[in-house]
């Protein structure tokens, strides 16, 4: 017997994507963007003053947080912010259910859910998505039948790349009886066309939360940065009593608004990451492969012969190969690989070597 937690005791820790070290590596295991973040982050970063660190940093970190507001034409007290995603997750789970209270999400998503669960002791329901990755109508219901309290869904889905709209998301945030989070930590990938624009639903609704971080998008996922989108009485709570007060240390908030202020850069690396993306689903497409159109930085593909044994050889080559890629032991995963779009050249690569292997006598 350990001193720990019978629950702690009990979970599963969460398994992580491989980070190796080689810089030769081709890593499209774990959603990075593939570009540098904006030059003004450097230079921050060159320009920062060690001294500064002597004292606490602001608590509240007001520059940051109103420049995001105004990135999402919201007023900085609807804003907090985490230390990356992950952490709004685990507030959100503090925050707003307790032990033996009810979790929701969509399965499959983000495996980091459960985990959190877990360690809160909460008891967790799980919604099948259809064929398309979708909702079903009846989730909600079952979910308020269960008291639910917060209930997590990725958008765009991870891990296939889906889209729901913003009226669908609206229509399940009034279903659901407690607060849906909206984990949009792939939504600058989303191609302008689309018009998804959910602020709107913070607005319409007190009981969402949108997830947002900077280390898809704006390339920073070393730095830990991360942020809330919520009516005010959902961000208070967090705000005011469940965080850390000085959550944020002071070079995340100096690199956070460099970041953030160089919103020209920022889309740049978005439209190449979608170009990219559709080069990456075409040449996949040719081999064989099949994969849902991906409003995110990366493509779930179905392997040729559509075999869990074809996708873990696939995996195993590529690895060999020095490319990372991820592979998932689940249902509706295993005969998939989740790639991450990476550069056109590094996407070549891949193409290249996927052709070798299918090629290859077994
Ligand atoms: C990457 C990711 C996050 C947050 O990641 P952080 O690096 O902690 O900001 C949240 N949800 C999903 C689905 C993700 O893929």
């Amino acid at each position: 017997m350990g001193y720990e937690r019978t629950n702690i005791a009990a979970m599963a820790g969460y398994s992580y994507g491989e980070q190796p070290e080689a810089e030769s590596v081709i890593k499209l295991n774990t959603n990075e963007n593939p570009y540098p973040p904006s030059p003004a982050v450097q230079q921050a970063l060159s320009s920062a003053d060690a001294n500064a660190l002597r004292i606490y940093p602001s608590a509240t970190a007001p520059e940051l947080r109103s420049a995001i507001a105004a990135l999402h034409q919201l007023d900085a007290d609807q804003v907090v912010l985490t230390h990356g995603g992950d952490e709004a997750l685990r507030l959100a789970m503090t925050t707003f259910v307790g032990e033996n209270q009810g979790f929701g999400m969509a399965e499959p998503s983000y495996s980091l859910y459960p985990v959190l669960a877990a360690v809160a002791d909460a008891n967790i329901h799980r919604v099948d998505l259809d064929d398309n990755w979708h909702w079903p109508p009846q989730g909600s219901e079952s979910l308020n039948r269960a008291g639910v309290k917060l209930t997590c869904i990725v958008n765009p889905h991870a891990p296939s790349g889906t889209l729901a709209t913003v009226p669908e998301l609206s229509a399940l945030a009034t279903a659901l009886d407690g607060v849906l989070l909206v984990d949009e930590a792939y939504a600058d990938f989303i191609d302008p066309d689309q018009g998804y624009d959910s602020s709107k639903l913070i607005k319409d609704h007190d009981n969402v939360l949108i997830l947002r971080t900077f280390s898809k998008g704006y390339s920073l996922a070393g730095l830990r940065l991360g942020y809330l989108l919520g009516a005010r009485d959902l961000i208070s709570a967090i705000a005011e009593k469940t965080r850390d007060s000085y959550n944020i240390d002071g070079l995340s908030q100096l690199l956070g608004a460099a970041s953030i202020g160089d919103q020209a850069y920022a889309r740049q690396t978005w439209d190449e990451v979608r170009r990219a993306r559709v080069a990456l689903l075409a040449g996949l497409t040719q081999l064989g492969f099949s994969a849902p159109a991906s409003h995110a930085n990366f493509l779930l593909c179905e392997v040729p012969d559509a075999s869990s044994a074809q996708a873990q050889a696939l995996y195993q080559g590529l690895r060999e190969r020095h490319i990372y890629v991820r592979y998932f032991d689940a249902p509706r995963l295993r005969n998939k690989l989740r790639i991450t779009v990476g550069t056109q050249e590094q996407n070549q690569s891949l193409i290249a070597a996927l052709q070798q292997l299918l090629q290859a006598p077994t």
